[in-house]
């Protein structure tokens, strides 16, 4: 590796020009130099990368990583090259694969990105035993388990790799993750229980505010003419990224819309507007986001219900992620949640109690009458200030009057 006598903070400072670590990132990067199995929980903007990234180059060997987006992985190779560390992947979407082997094989390697279906086919395998690991980062952990908000089967198939290498410190990360979750994430990756290192979920910069949806364009358009700056606009669906994104246009704002249905050229070029744009209003599928690297979106509008408080939490996340003022506005109807409630009639049996209890904080998140950022810190495990003074509630407190007018507007939606 490119420093002969690892020292992590020199790491940091020459290869990644940080003055410091930032929060749990020492205490996380320490289990991992010291050869034990760890789960960091970080929220989104946290600097989870690095706790791999360090390690990679501080131990001896090449550094896994499994990453469940092509995007995603390509992203930080870019970014890794750039600070100088020999990052490469393996995906469908390379070319250079038997060249990525080779180089592999050869020691030359600081990360490895890899996609959780390829790292268990016995060819991977076989070539893991070709030359050494230094760490298996697991990223986006949560997506292993069924309690997950984004469940991929193909990160269930990762550990009997892990096991095969049992020596090898395996790190898993993750920005959301309620407790089910994380237990679920220490079982299927065998990380021991004392190895969850988590950080603090709070984004105190990003104001958070909740209100019954309108019917009609204008809603959002009010609130888009006093938001300035870059920002997501998350719709239900495909057809709504589309119409919203059309409504906004024709307002003056500069708009696009995103959502899987979109062929790949036309997503990353429009994904690349919004990065490089300091105005744009992004219209999108849950398809967007993941991995994006944009520290200045301004705020995250939701047009419609989340799917749950973690998906609520990592989509909001996106907004603020340098660190000034942002905001998170989640616009809901009584419709979504009807229309939740019909869905939970297709759920297998053995899942519907989790799917109530995700869609009853839901309910009790969007109609509480007190702190927002409480509710979601204590939804985490966290145990919050009652209140935070940056959330629609904690500036004006809701009335009496107003729960029955909300009432009224509701039934009569
Ligand atoms: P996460 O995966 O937790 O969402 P990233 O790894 O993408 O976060 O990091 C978010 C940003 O924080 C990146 O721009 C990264 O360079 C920056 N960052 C990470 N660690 C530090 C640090 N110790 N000091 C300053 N910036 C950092
Ligand atoms: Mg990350």
């Amino acid at each position: 590796n490119v420093v002969a006598n690892p020292d992590i903070h020199e790491i940091l400072r020459r290869t990644f020009g940080f003055p410091g670590f930032r929060g749990q990132q020492e205490a996380v990067i320490g289990r991992v130099m010291r050869g034990q199995h760890s789960l960091a929980l970080m929220p989104t903007g946290a600097g989870k990368s690095l706790c791999y990234q360090v390690p990679a180059l501080a131990r001896n060997g090449t550094a896994i990583v499994i990453s469940p987006l092509i995007a995603l992985m390509h992203d930080q190779i870019r970014s890794a090259g750039a600070a100088g560390i020999r990052a490469a992947s393996m995906t469908s979407a390379d070319t250079d694969n038997a060249a990525t082997a080779h180089a592999f094989r050869n020691g030359e390697l600081d990360l490895l990105y890899v996609a959780p279906e390829r790292a268990s086919t016995p060819g991977f395998q076989a070539l893991l035993e070709r030359a050494e690991i230094a760490l298996f980062a697991i990223d986006e952990a949560h997506c292993v388990s069924e309690w997950g908000h984004d469940f991929r089967p193909d990160y269930r198939m990762l550990r009997p790799v892990l096991d095969r290498f049992a020596h090898v410190p395996r790190l898993a990360l993750t920005a959301t993750a309620d407790p089910a979750t994380r237990a679920d994430i220490l079982r299927q990756l065998g990380i021991p229980e004392d190895g969850m290192i988590i950080a603090g979920f709070d984004r105190p910069n990003i104001r958070y505010a909740i209100t019954p949806r309108q019917s009609g364009p204008r809603q959002i358009a009010d609130l888009l003419a006093r938001l300035p700056g870059a920002g997501i606009v998350y719709a239900p669906s495909r057809k709504a990224t589309e119409d919203i994104a059309a409504q906004i246009a024709r307002t003056g704002r500069e708009a696009g819309f995103y959502h899987a249905g979109l062929d790949p050229e036309r997503r990353a070029a429009v994904q690349a507007q919004f990065v490089r744009s300091e105005s744009m209003v992004m219209v999108a599928t849950i398809a967007f986001g993941m991995g994006i690297d944009k520290p200045d979106v301004r705020f995250v509008i939701h047009a419609g219900l989340p799917k749950s408080i973690e998906a609520y939490y990592q989509e909001t996340g996106r907004a603020g992620r340098d660190g000034d003022p942002a905001e998170a506005h989640l616009l809901w109807g009584v419709s979504d949640f009807s229309r939740a409630r019909q869905w939970l009639g297709d759920v297998e049996p053995e899942r519907l109690a989790g799917e109530q209890a995700r869609l009853n904080s839901l309910a009790a998140l969007v109609e509480a009458p007190d702190c927002r950022r409480a509710i979601l810190l204590r939804h985490f495990g966290e145990h919050p200030p009652a209140q935070c003074g940056n959330c629609d509630n904690c500036e004006n407190p809701p009335t009496m009057i107003d729960a029955s007018e909300l009432a009224r507007k509701l039934l009569s939606a």
